[in-house]
């Protein structure tokens, strides 16, 4: 719908924006700290006459960092997670087209959605937030098109492998991000979750996404990892944790997560 599409580009929006606000922070900092340089060489001199603009200009300066400020904890408490039985199948599905509308016609987007899938424990809007950006960076790693799928599974992971993976040993489903795009180099795997990093122009890339798919799949009590190949296409794989009370149902909070915020 028209509203789902603009719920994608606002998102979109929002990860450049987060980005952006570290920068324009940082101008106002300097903007704030040589008015104050300027203020207090004026009063050394005794031309008290402009200490007054010195002072306006660093005021002026101050609320608008606070004001960055208050919109980077509105968009963070967003972030806070209200974990449900969640049928990811169902929420794949339900994205579907507007995946296929926000990659456009030269990607193809399949789904391989396991049937008797098991429910997971997860907050359903934060989830679909991931699935979109992973997404659109397998969109940006296809410039010639190509074709995404979209897969899920069940996975039971034991204890050696589970602590290979920096994972608790137990039963997981799995929601994977196929591409045929460029592949990532091991040194860009590397890096791959850190914040701000980005191979993409000035502009286009934040280097938050990935990075706060982590934080999201680690606060759930999963996991993510990525297999790619130069040349071949990558993979991202979240893995969450099955939950056995069922699927649709609202749930009590774990203990010690943070209250949903309407
Ligand atoms: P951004 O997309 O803003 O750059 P991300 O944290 O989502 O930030 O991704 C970080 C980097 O990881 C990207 O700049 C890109 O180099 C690489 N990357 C992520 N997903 C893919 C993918 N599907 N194929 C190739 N490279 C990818």
């Amino acid at each position: 719908t028209e509203e789902q599409l603009r719920q994608a580009q606002k998102m979109e929006a929002v990860g450049q924006l987060t980005g952006g606000l570290a920068h324009d922070f940082n101008n106002l900092l300097a903007g704030i700290s040589g008015s104050l340089e300027l203020m207090s060489t004026r009063i050394d001199q005794g031309r008290l006459a402009d200490v007054d603009r010195y002072m306006a200009a660093a005021q002026g300066a101050a609320k608008r960092a606070a004001a960055l400020t208050h919109r980077l904890l509105a968009f963070s408490r967003r972030q806070t997670l209200a974990p449900k039985g969640t049928d990811v199948n169902v929420l794949v599905e339900g994205m579907v087209d507007l995946i296929r509308r926000t990659v456009g016609p030269s990607v193809q987007v399949d789904t391989a959605g396991l049937a008797g899938l098991w429910p997971a424990l997860v907050d359903p809007s934060q989830l679909e937030n991931a699935l979109l950006n992973l997404c659109i960076n397998a969109r940006d790693a296809m410039p010639d098109g190509g074709r995404i799928i979209i897969e899920t599974a069940n996975r039971r992971i034991a204890s050696p492998a589970a602590e290979r993976q920096d994972m608790p040993a137990g039963e997981y489903l799995s929601l994977s991000v196929s591409d045929t795009g460029t592949g990532m180099t091991p040194e860009v795997i590397a890096k791959a979750f850190d914040p701000f990093f980005t191979t993409k122009p000035l502009g286009q890339g934040t280097g938050l996404g990935l990075s706060m798919i982590y934080g999201f799949a680690k606060q759930s009590g999963g996991q993510v990892r990525i297999h790619s190949e130069v040349g071949q296409g990558t993979t991202v794989t979240l893995y969450l944790p099955h939950h056995r009370g069922g699927a649709e149902r609202d749930e009590a909070l774990p203990d010690g997560s943070p209250m949903p915020v309407a």
